[in-house]
C-alpha cells in the first residue's frame, strides 16, 4: 500500500522548517508521496497580515522544486473560504483510495488539534507523524499521543529531534526590520521576497 501524507500550512512564507520537515519525514516513514498545501484561510490565526495565497503558493512550488516526492497543491486555495484539513484529507482518501494517509505537523499543531475542525475525523482518516519544536519536546508530545491514543483511537508517530528554530513568523519580521533572513529560506524564495517586495521588503 502507497502512503501518502498531506503538508498543510501558511506558509507565509515557507521556510527551512518546512523544507527540513518534509525531508525529514520522507525519509524516516518512506512515504511514497507528500502533498504541501497552502491554506486558503487559517482557521485559527488571525488571517490580517496574510500574504496573498497566489505568492505563498508561488513561493511553496519554488521551495520543493527539487523533491521529487512533492507535489504542492493548490487544492485548498481553490476551494476558498476556511481551509479544514479534515475536508482535505476527505479529498485526498478519494484520490487515493488504495493508499494510507498520514498528516505531517509541527508540535505546535499538533497540541492544538483537538480545536481543529472534526478532529476525532482527522485521526481516522491519517496517521499523524509530528516532530519537537521551540519548547514542546518529545515527553510533551509523548504524553499529548496518549490522550489522544485514548480519546480519539488516534494512530501517532512522533519524531524526537526537532528540525530548525525557525517560524515564519520570525522571518516576516527579520524582513521588515532588515536583519538577516536569507539563512532561514531555499535562496529561491528569499529571491521571490526581495524581487516582489514581499513583507515590506525594501531595498
Ligand atoms: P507562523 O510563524 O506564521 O505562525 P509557522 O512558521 O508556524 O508560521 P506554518 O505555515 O503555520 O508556519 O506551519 C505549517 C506547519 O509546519 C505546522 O504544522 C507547523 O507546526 C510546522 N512547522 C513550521 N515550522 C516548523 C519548524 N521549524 N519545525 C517543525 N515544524 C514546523
Amino acid at each position: 500500500m502507497s502512503k501518502i501524507a498531506m503538508f498543510g500550512g501558511s506558509f507565509n512564507p515557507v521556510h527551512i522548517g518546512h523544507t527540513g520537515l518534509v525531508a525529514r519525514m520522507l525519509k524516516q516513514f518512506e512515504l511514497d508521496k507528500v502533498y504541501v498545501i497552502p491554506t486558503f484561510s487559517t482557521p485559527l490565526k488571525d488571517n490580517t497580515p496574510m500574504l496573498s495565497p497566489i505568492h505563498r503558493l508561488n513561493m511553496c512550488k519554488l521551495a520543493f522544486e527539487d523533491f521529487k516526492k512533492v507535489s504542492v497543491s493548490d487544492i485548498e486555495i481553490l476551494r476558498e473560504g476556511k481551509s479544514y484539513t479534515v475536508d482535505t484529507l476527505k479529498e485526498l482518501s478519494i484520490i487515493h483510495p488504495q493508499s494510507e494517509l498520514f498528516l505531517i505537523i509541527g508540535a505546535d499543531s499538533f497540541m492544538q488539534l483537538p480545536l481543529w475542525h472534526e478532529a476525532e475525523r482527522i485521526f481516522s482518516l491519517a496517521t499523524v507523524l509530528t516532530v519537537s519544536r521551540d519548547d514542546i519536546d518529545a515527553d510533551a508530545l509523548s504524553s499529548t499521543k496518549a490522550l489522544y491514543e485514548q480519546k480519539y483511537n488516534a494512530n501517532v508517530f512522533i519524531v524526537k529531534d526537532p528540525i530548525a528554530p525557525v517560524s515564519s513568523t520570525l522571518i516576516r519580521n527579520a524582513v521588515k526590520n532588515k536583519e538577516e533572513y536569507k539563512h532561514l529560506l531555499p535562496v529561491k524564495v528569499s529571491d521571490y521576497i526581495r524581487k516582489n517586495s514581499l513583507y515590506a521588503y525594501e531595498d
